[in-house]
């Protein structure tokens, strides 16, 4: 039988490529990508070990145009019963922290750095990050927001690729493959930690100013 290259076939082959866990900017541009074609993929992953111990996969949510996408660390137990991002007391305060900006939750995209859910809530590991953070890549590329403000050391030290505490990189806006950047606490670690809260209200307002500038 002959095989014709095809846009079907090609892009039949790039998500088998993609099962493999062999995935590049460069088939996902080639192969018309959207948010919902990605979900899917993500849905029957099996790159890390994580997928034998999830409930639910937790993609991400909110609007496909927005201007602005929270990254957060990885799904907890909430959000690993829901398959939703934030759902839990930490998504609370981060509901909190977006409406102060004067924006709805609907309006802006949240997502994470791991899709799956680290049992027990225990910190992301290397290797899990490795095989997970291109779907993030991909999310980042087909939304292309204005402003990404990152929740907490991992969705920073992921999209630069380096290992800096969240106290020295947090509120500086950087650039980022030519969005802005803005690194702020993680929800949890405010909850704990009541005194920063100030610092959080402090890094919203300066996100509002950013988005109308
Ligand atoms: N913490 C995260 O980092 N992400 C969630 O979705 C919930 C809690
Ligand atoms: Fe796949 Fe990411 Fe889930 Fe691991 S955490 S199984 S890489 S979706």
């Amino acid at each position: 039988m002959q095989f014709s290259l095809t846009e079907h076939n090609m892009k039949t082959f790039l998500y088998a490529l993609r099962g493999m866990g062999i995935d590049s900017y460069v088939t996902d541009r080639m192969s018309g990508l959207t948010l919902p074609i990605l979900q899917k993929t993500v849905k029957v992953c099996y790159k890390c070990p994580l997928a034998e111990t999830r409930k639910n996969i937790v993609f991400g949510e909110g609007s496909s145009n927005a201007k602005l996408v929270f990254i957060g660390e990885a799904p907890g137990e909430e959000e690993d019963i829901q398959g939703r991002p934030f759902v839990g007391k930490a998504g609370k305060l981060l509901d909190q922290l977006i409406e102060h900006i004067g924006l709805k939750r609907e309006s802006v995209y949240i997502c994470n750095v791991l899709k799956c859910r680290p049992p027990n809530n225990r910190d992301p590991d290397k290797k899990e990050i490795a095989a997970c953070k291109n779907y993030l890549f991909s999310q980042l590329d087909l939304i292309k927001p204005k402003i990404i403000c990152t929740l907490g050391r991992h969705a920073y030290n992921t999209l630069f690729d380096v290992d800096e505490r969240i106290t020295k990189v947090r509120g500086i806006a950087k650039d980022y493959r030519g969005m802005i950047l803005l690194p702020t606490y993680h929800p949890s670690f405010l909850l704990r930690n009541q005194d920063k809260i100030k610092e959080a209200w402090e890094d919203m307002e300066r996100l509002k100013q950013l988005l109308k500038g």
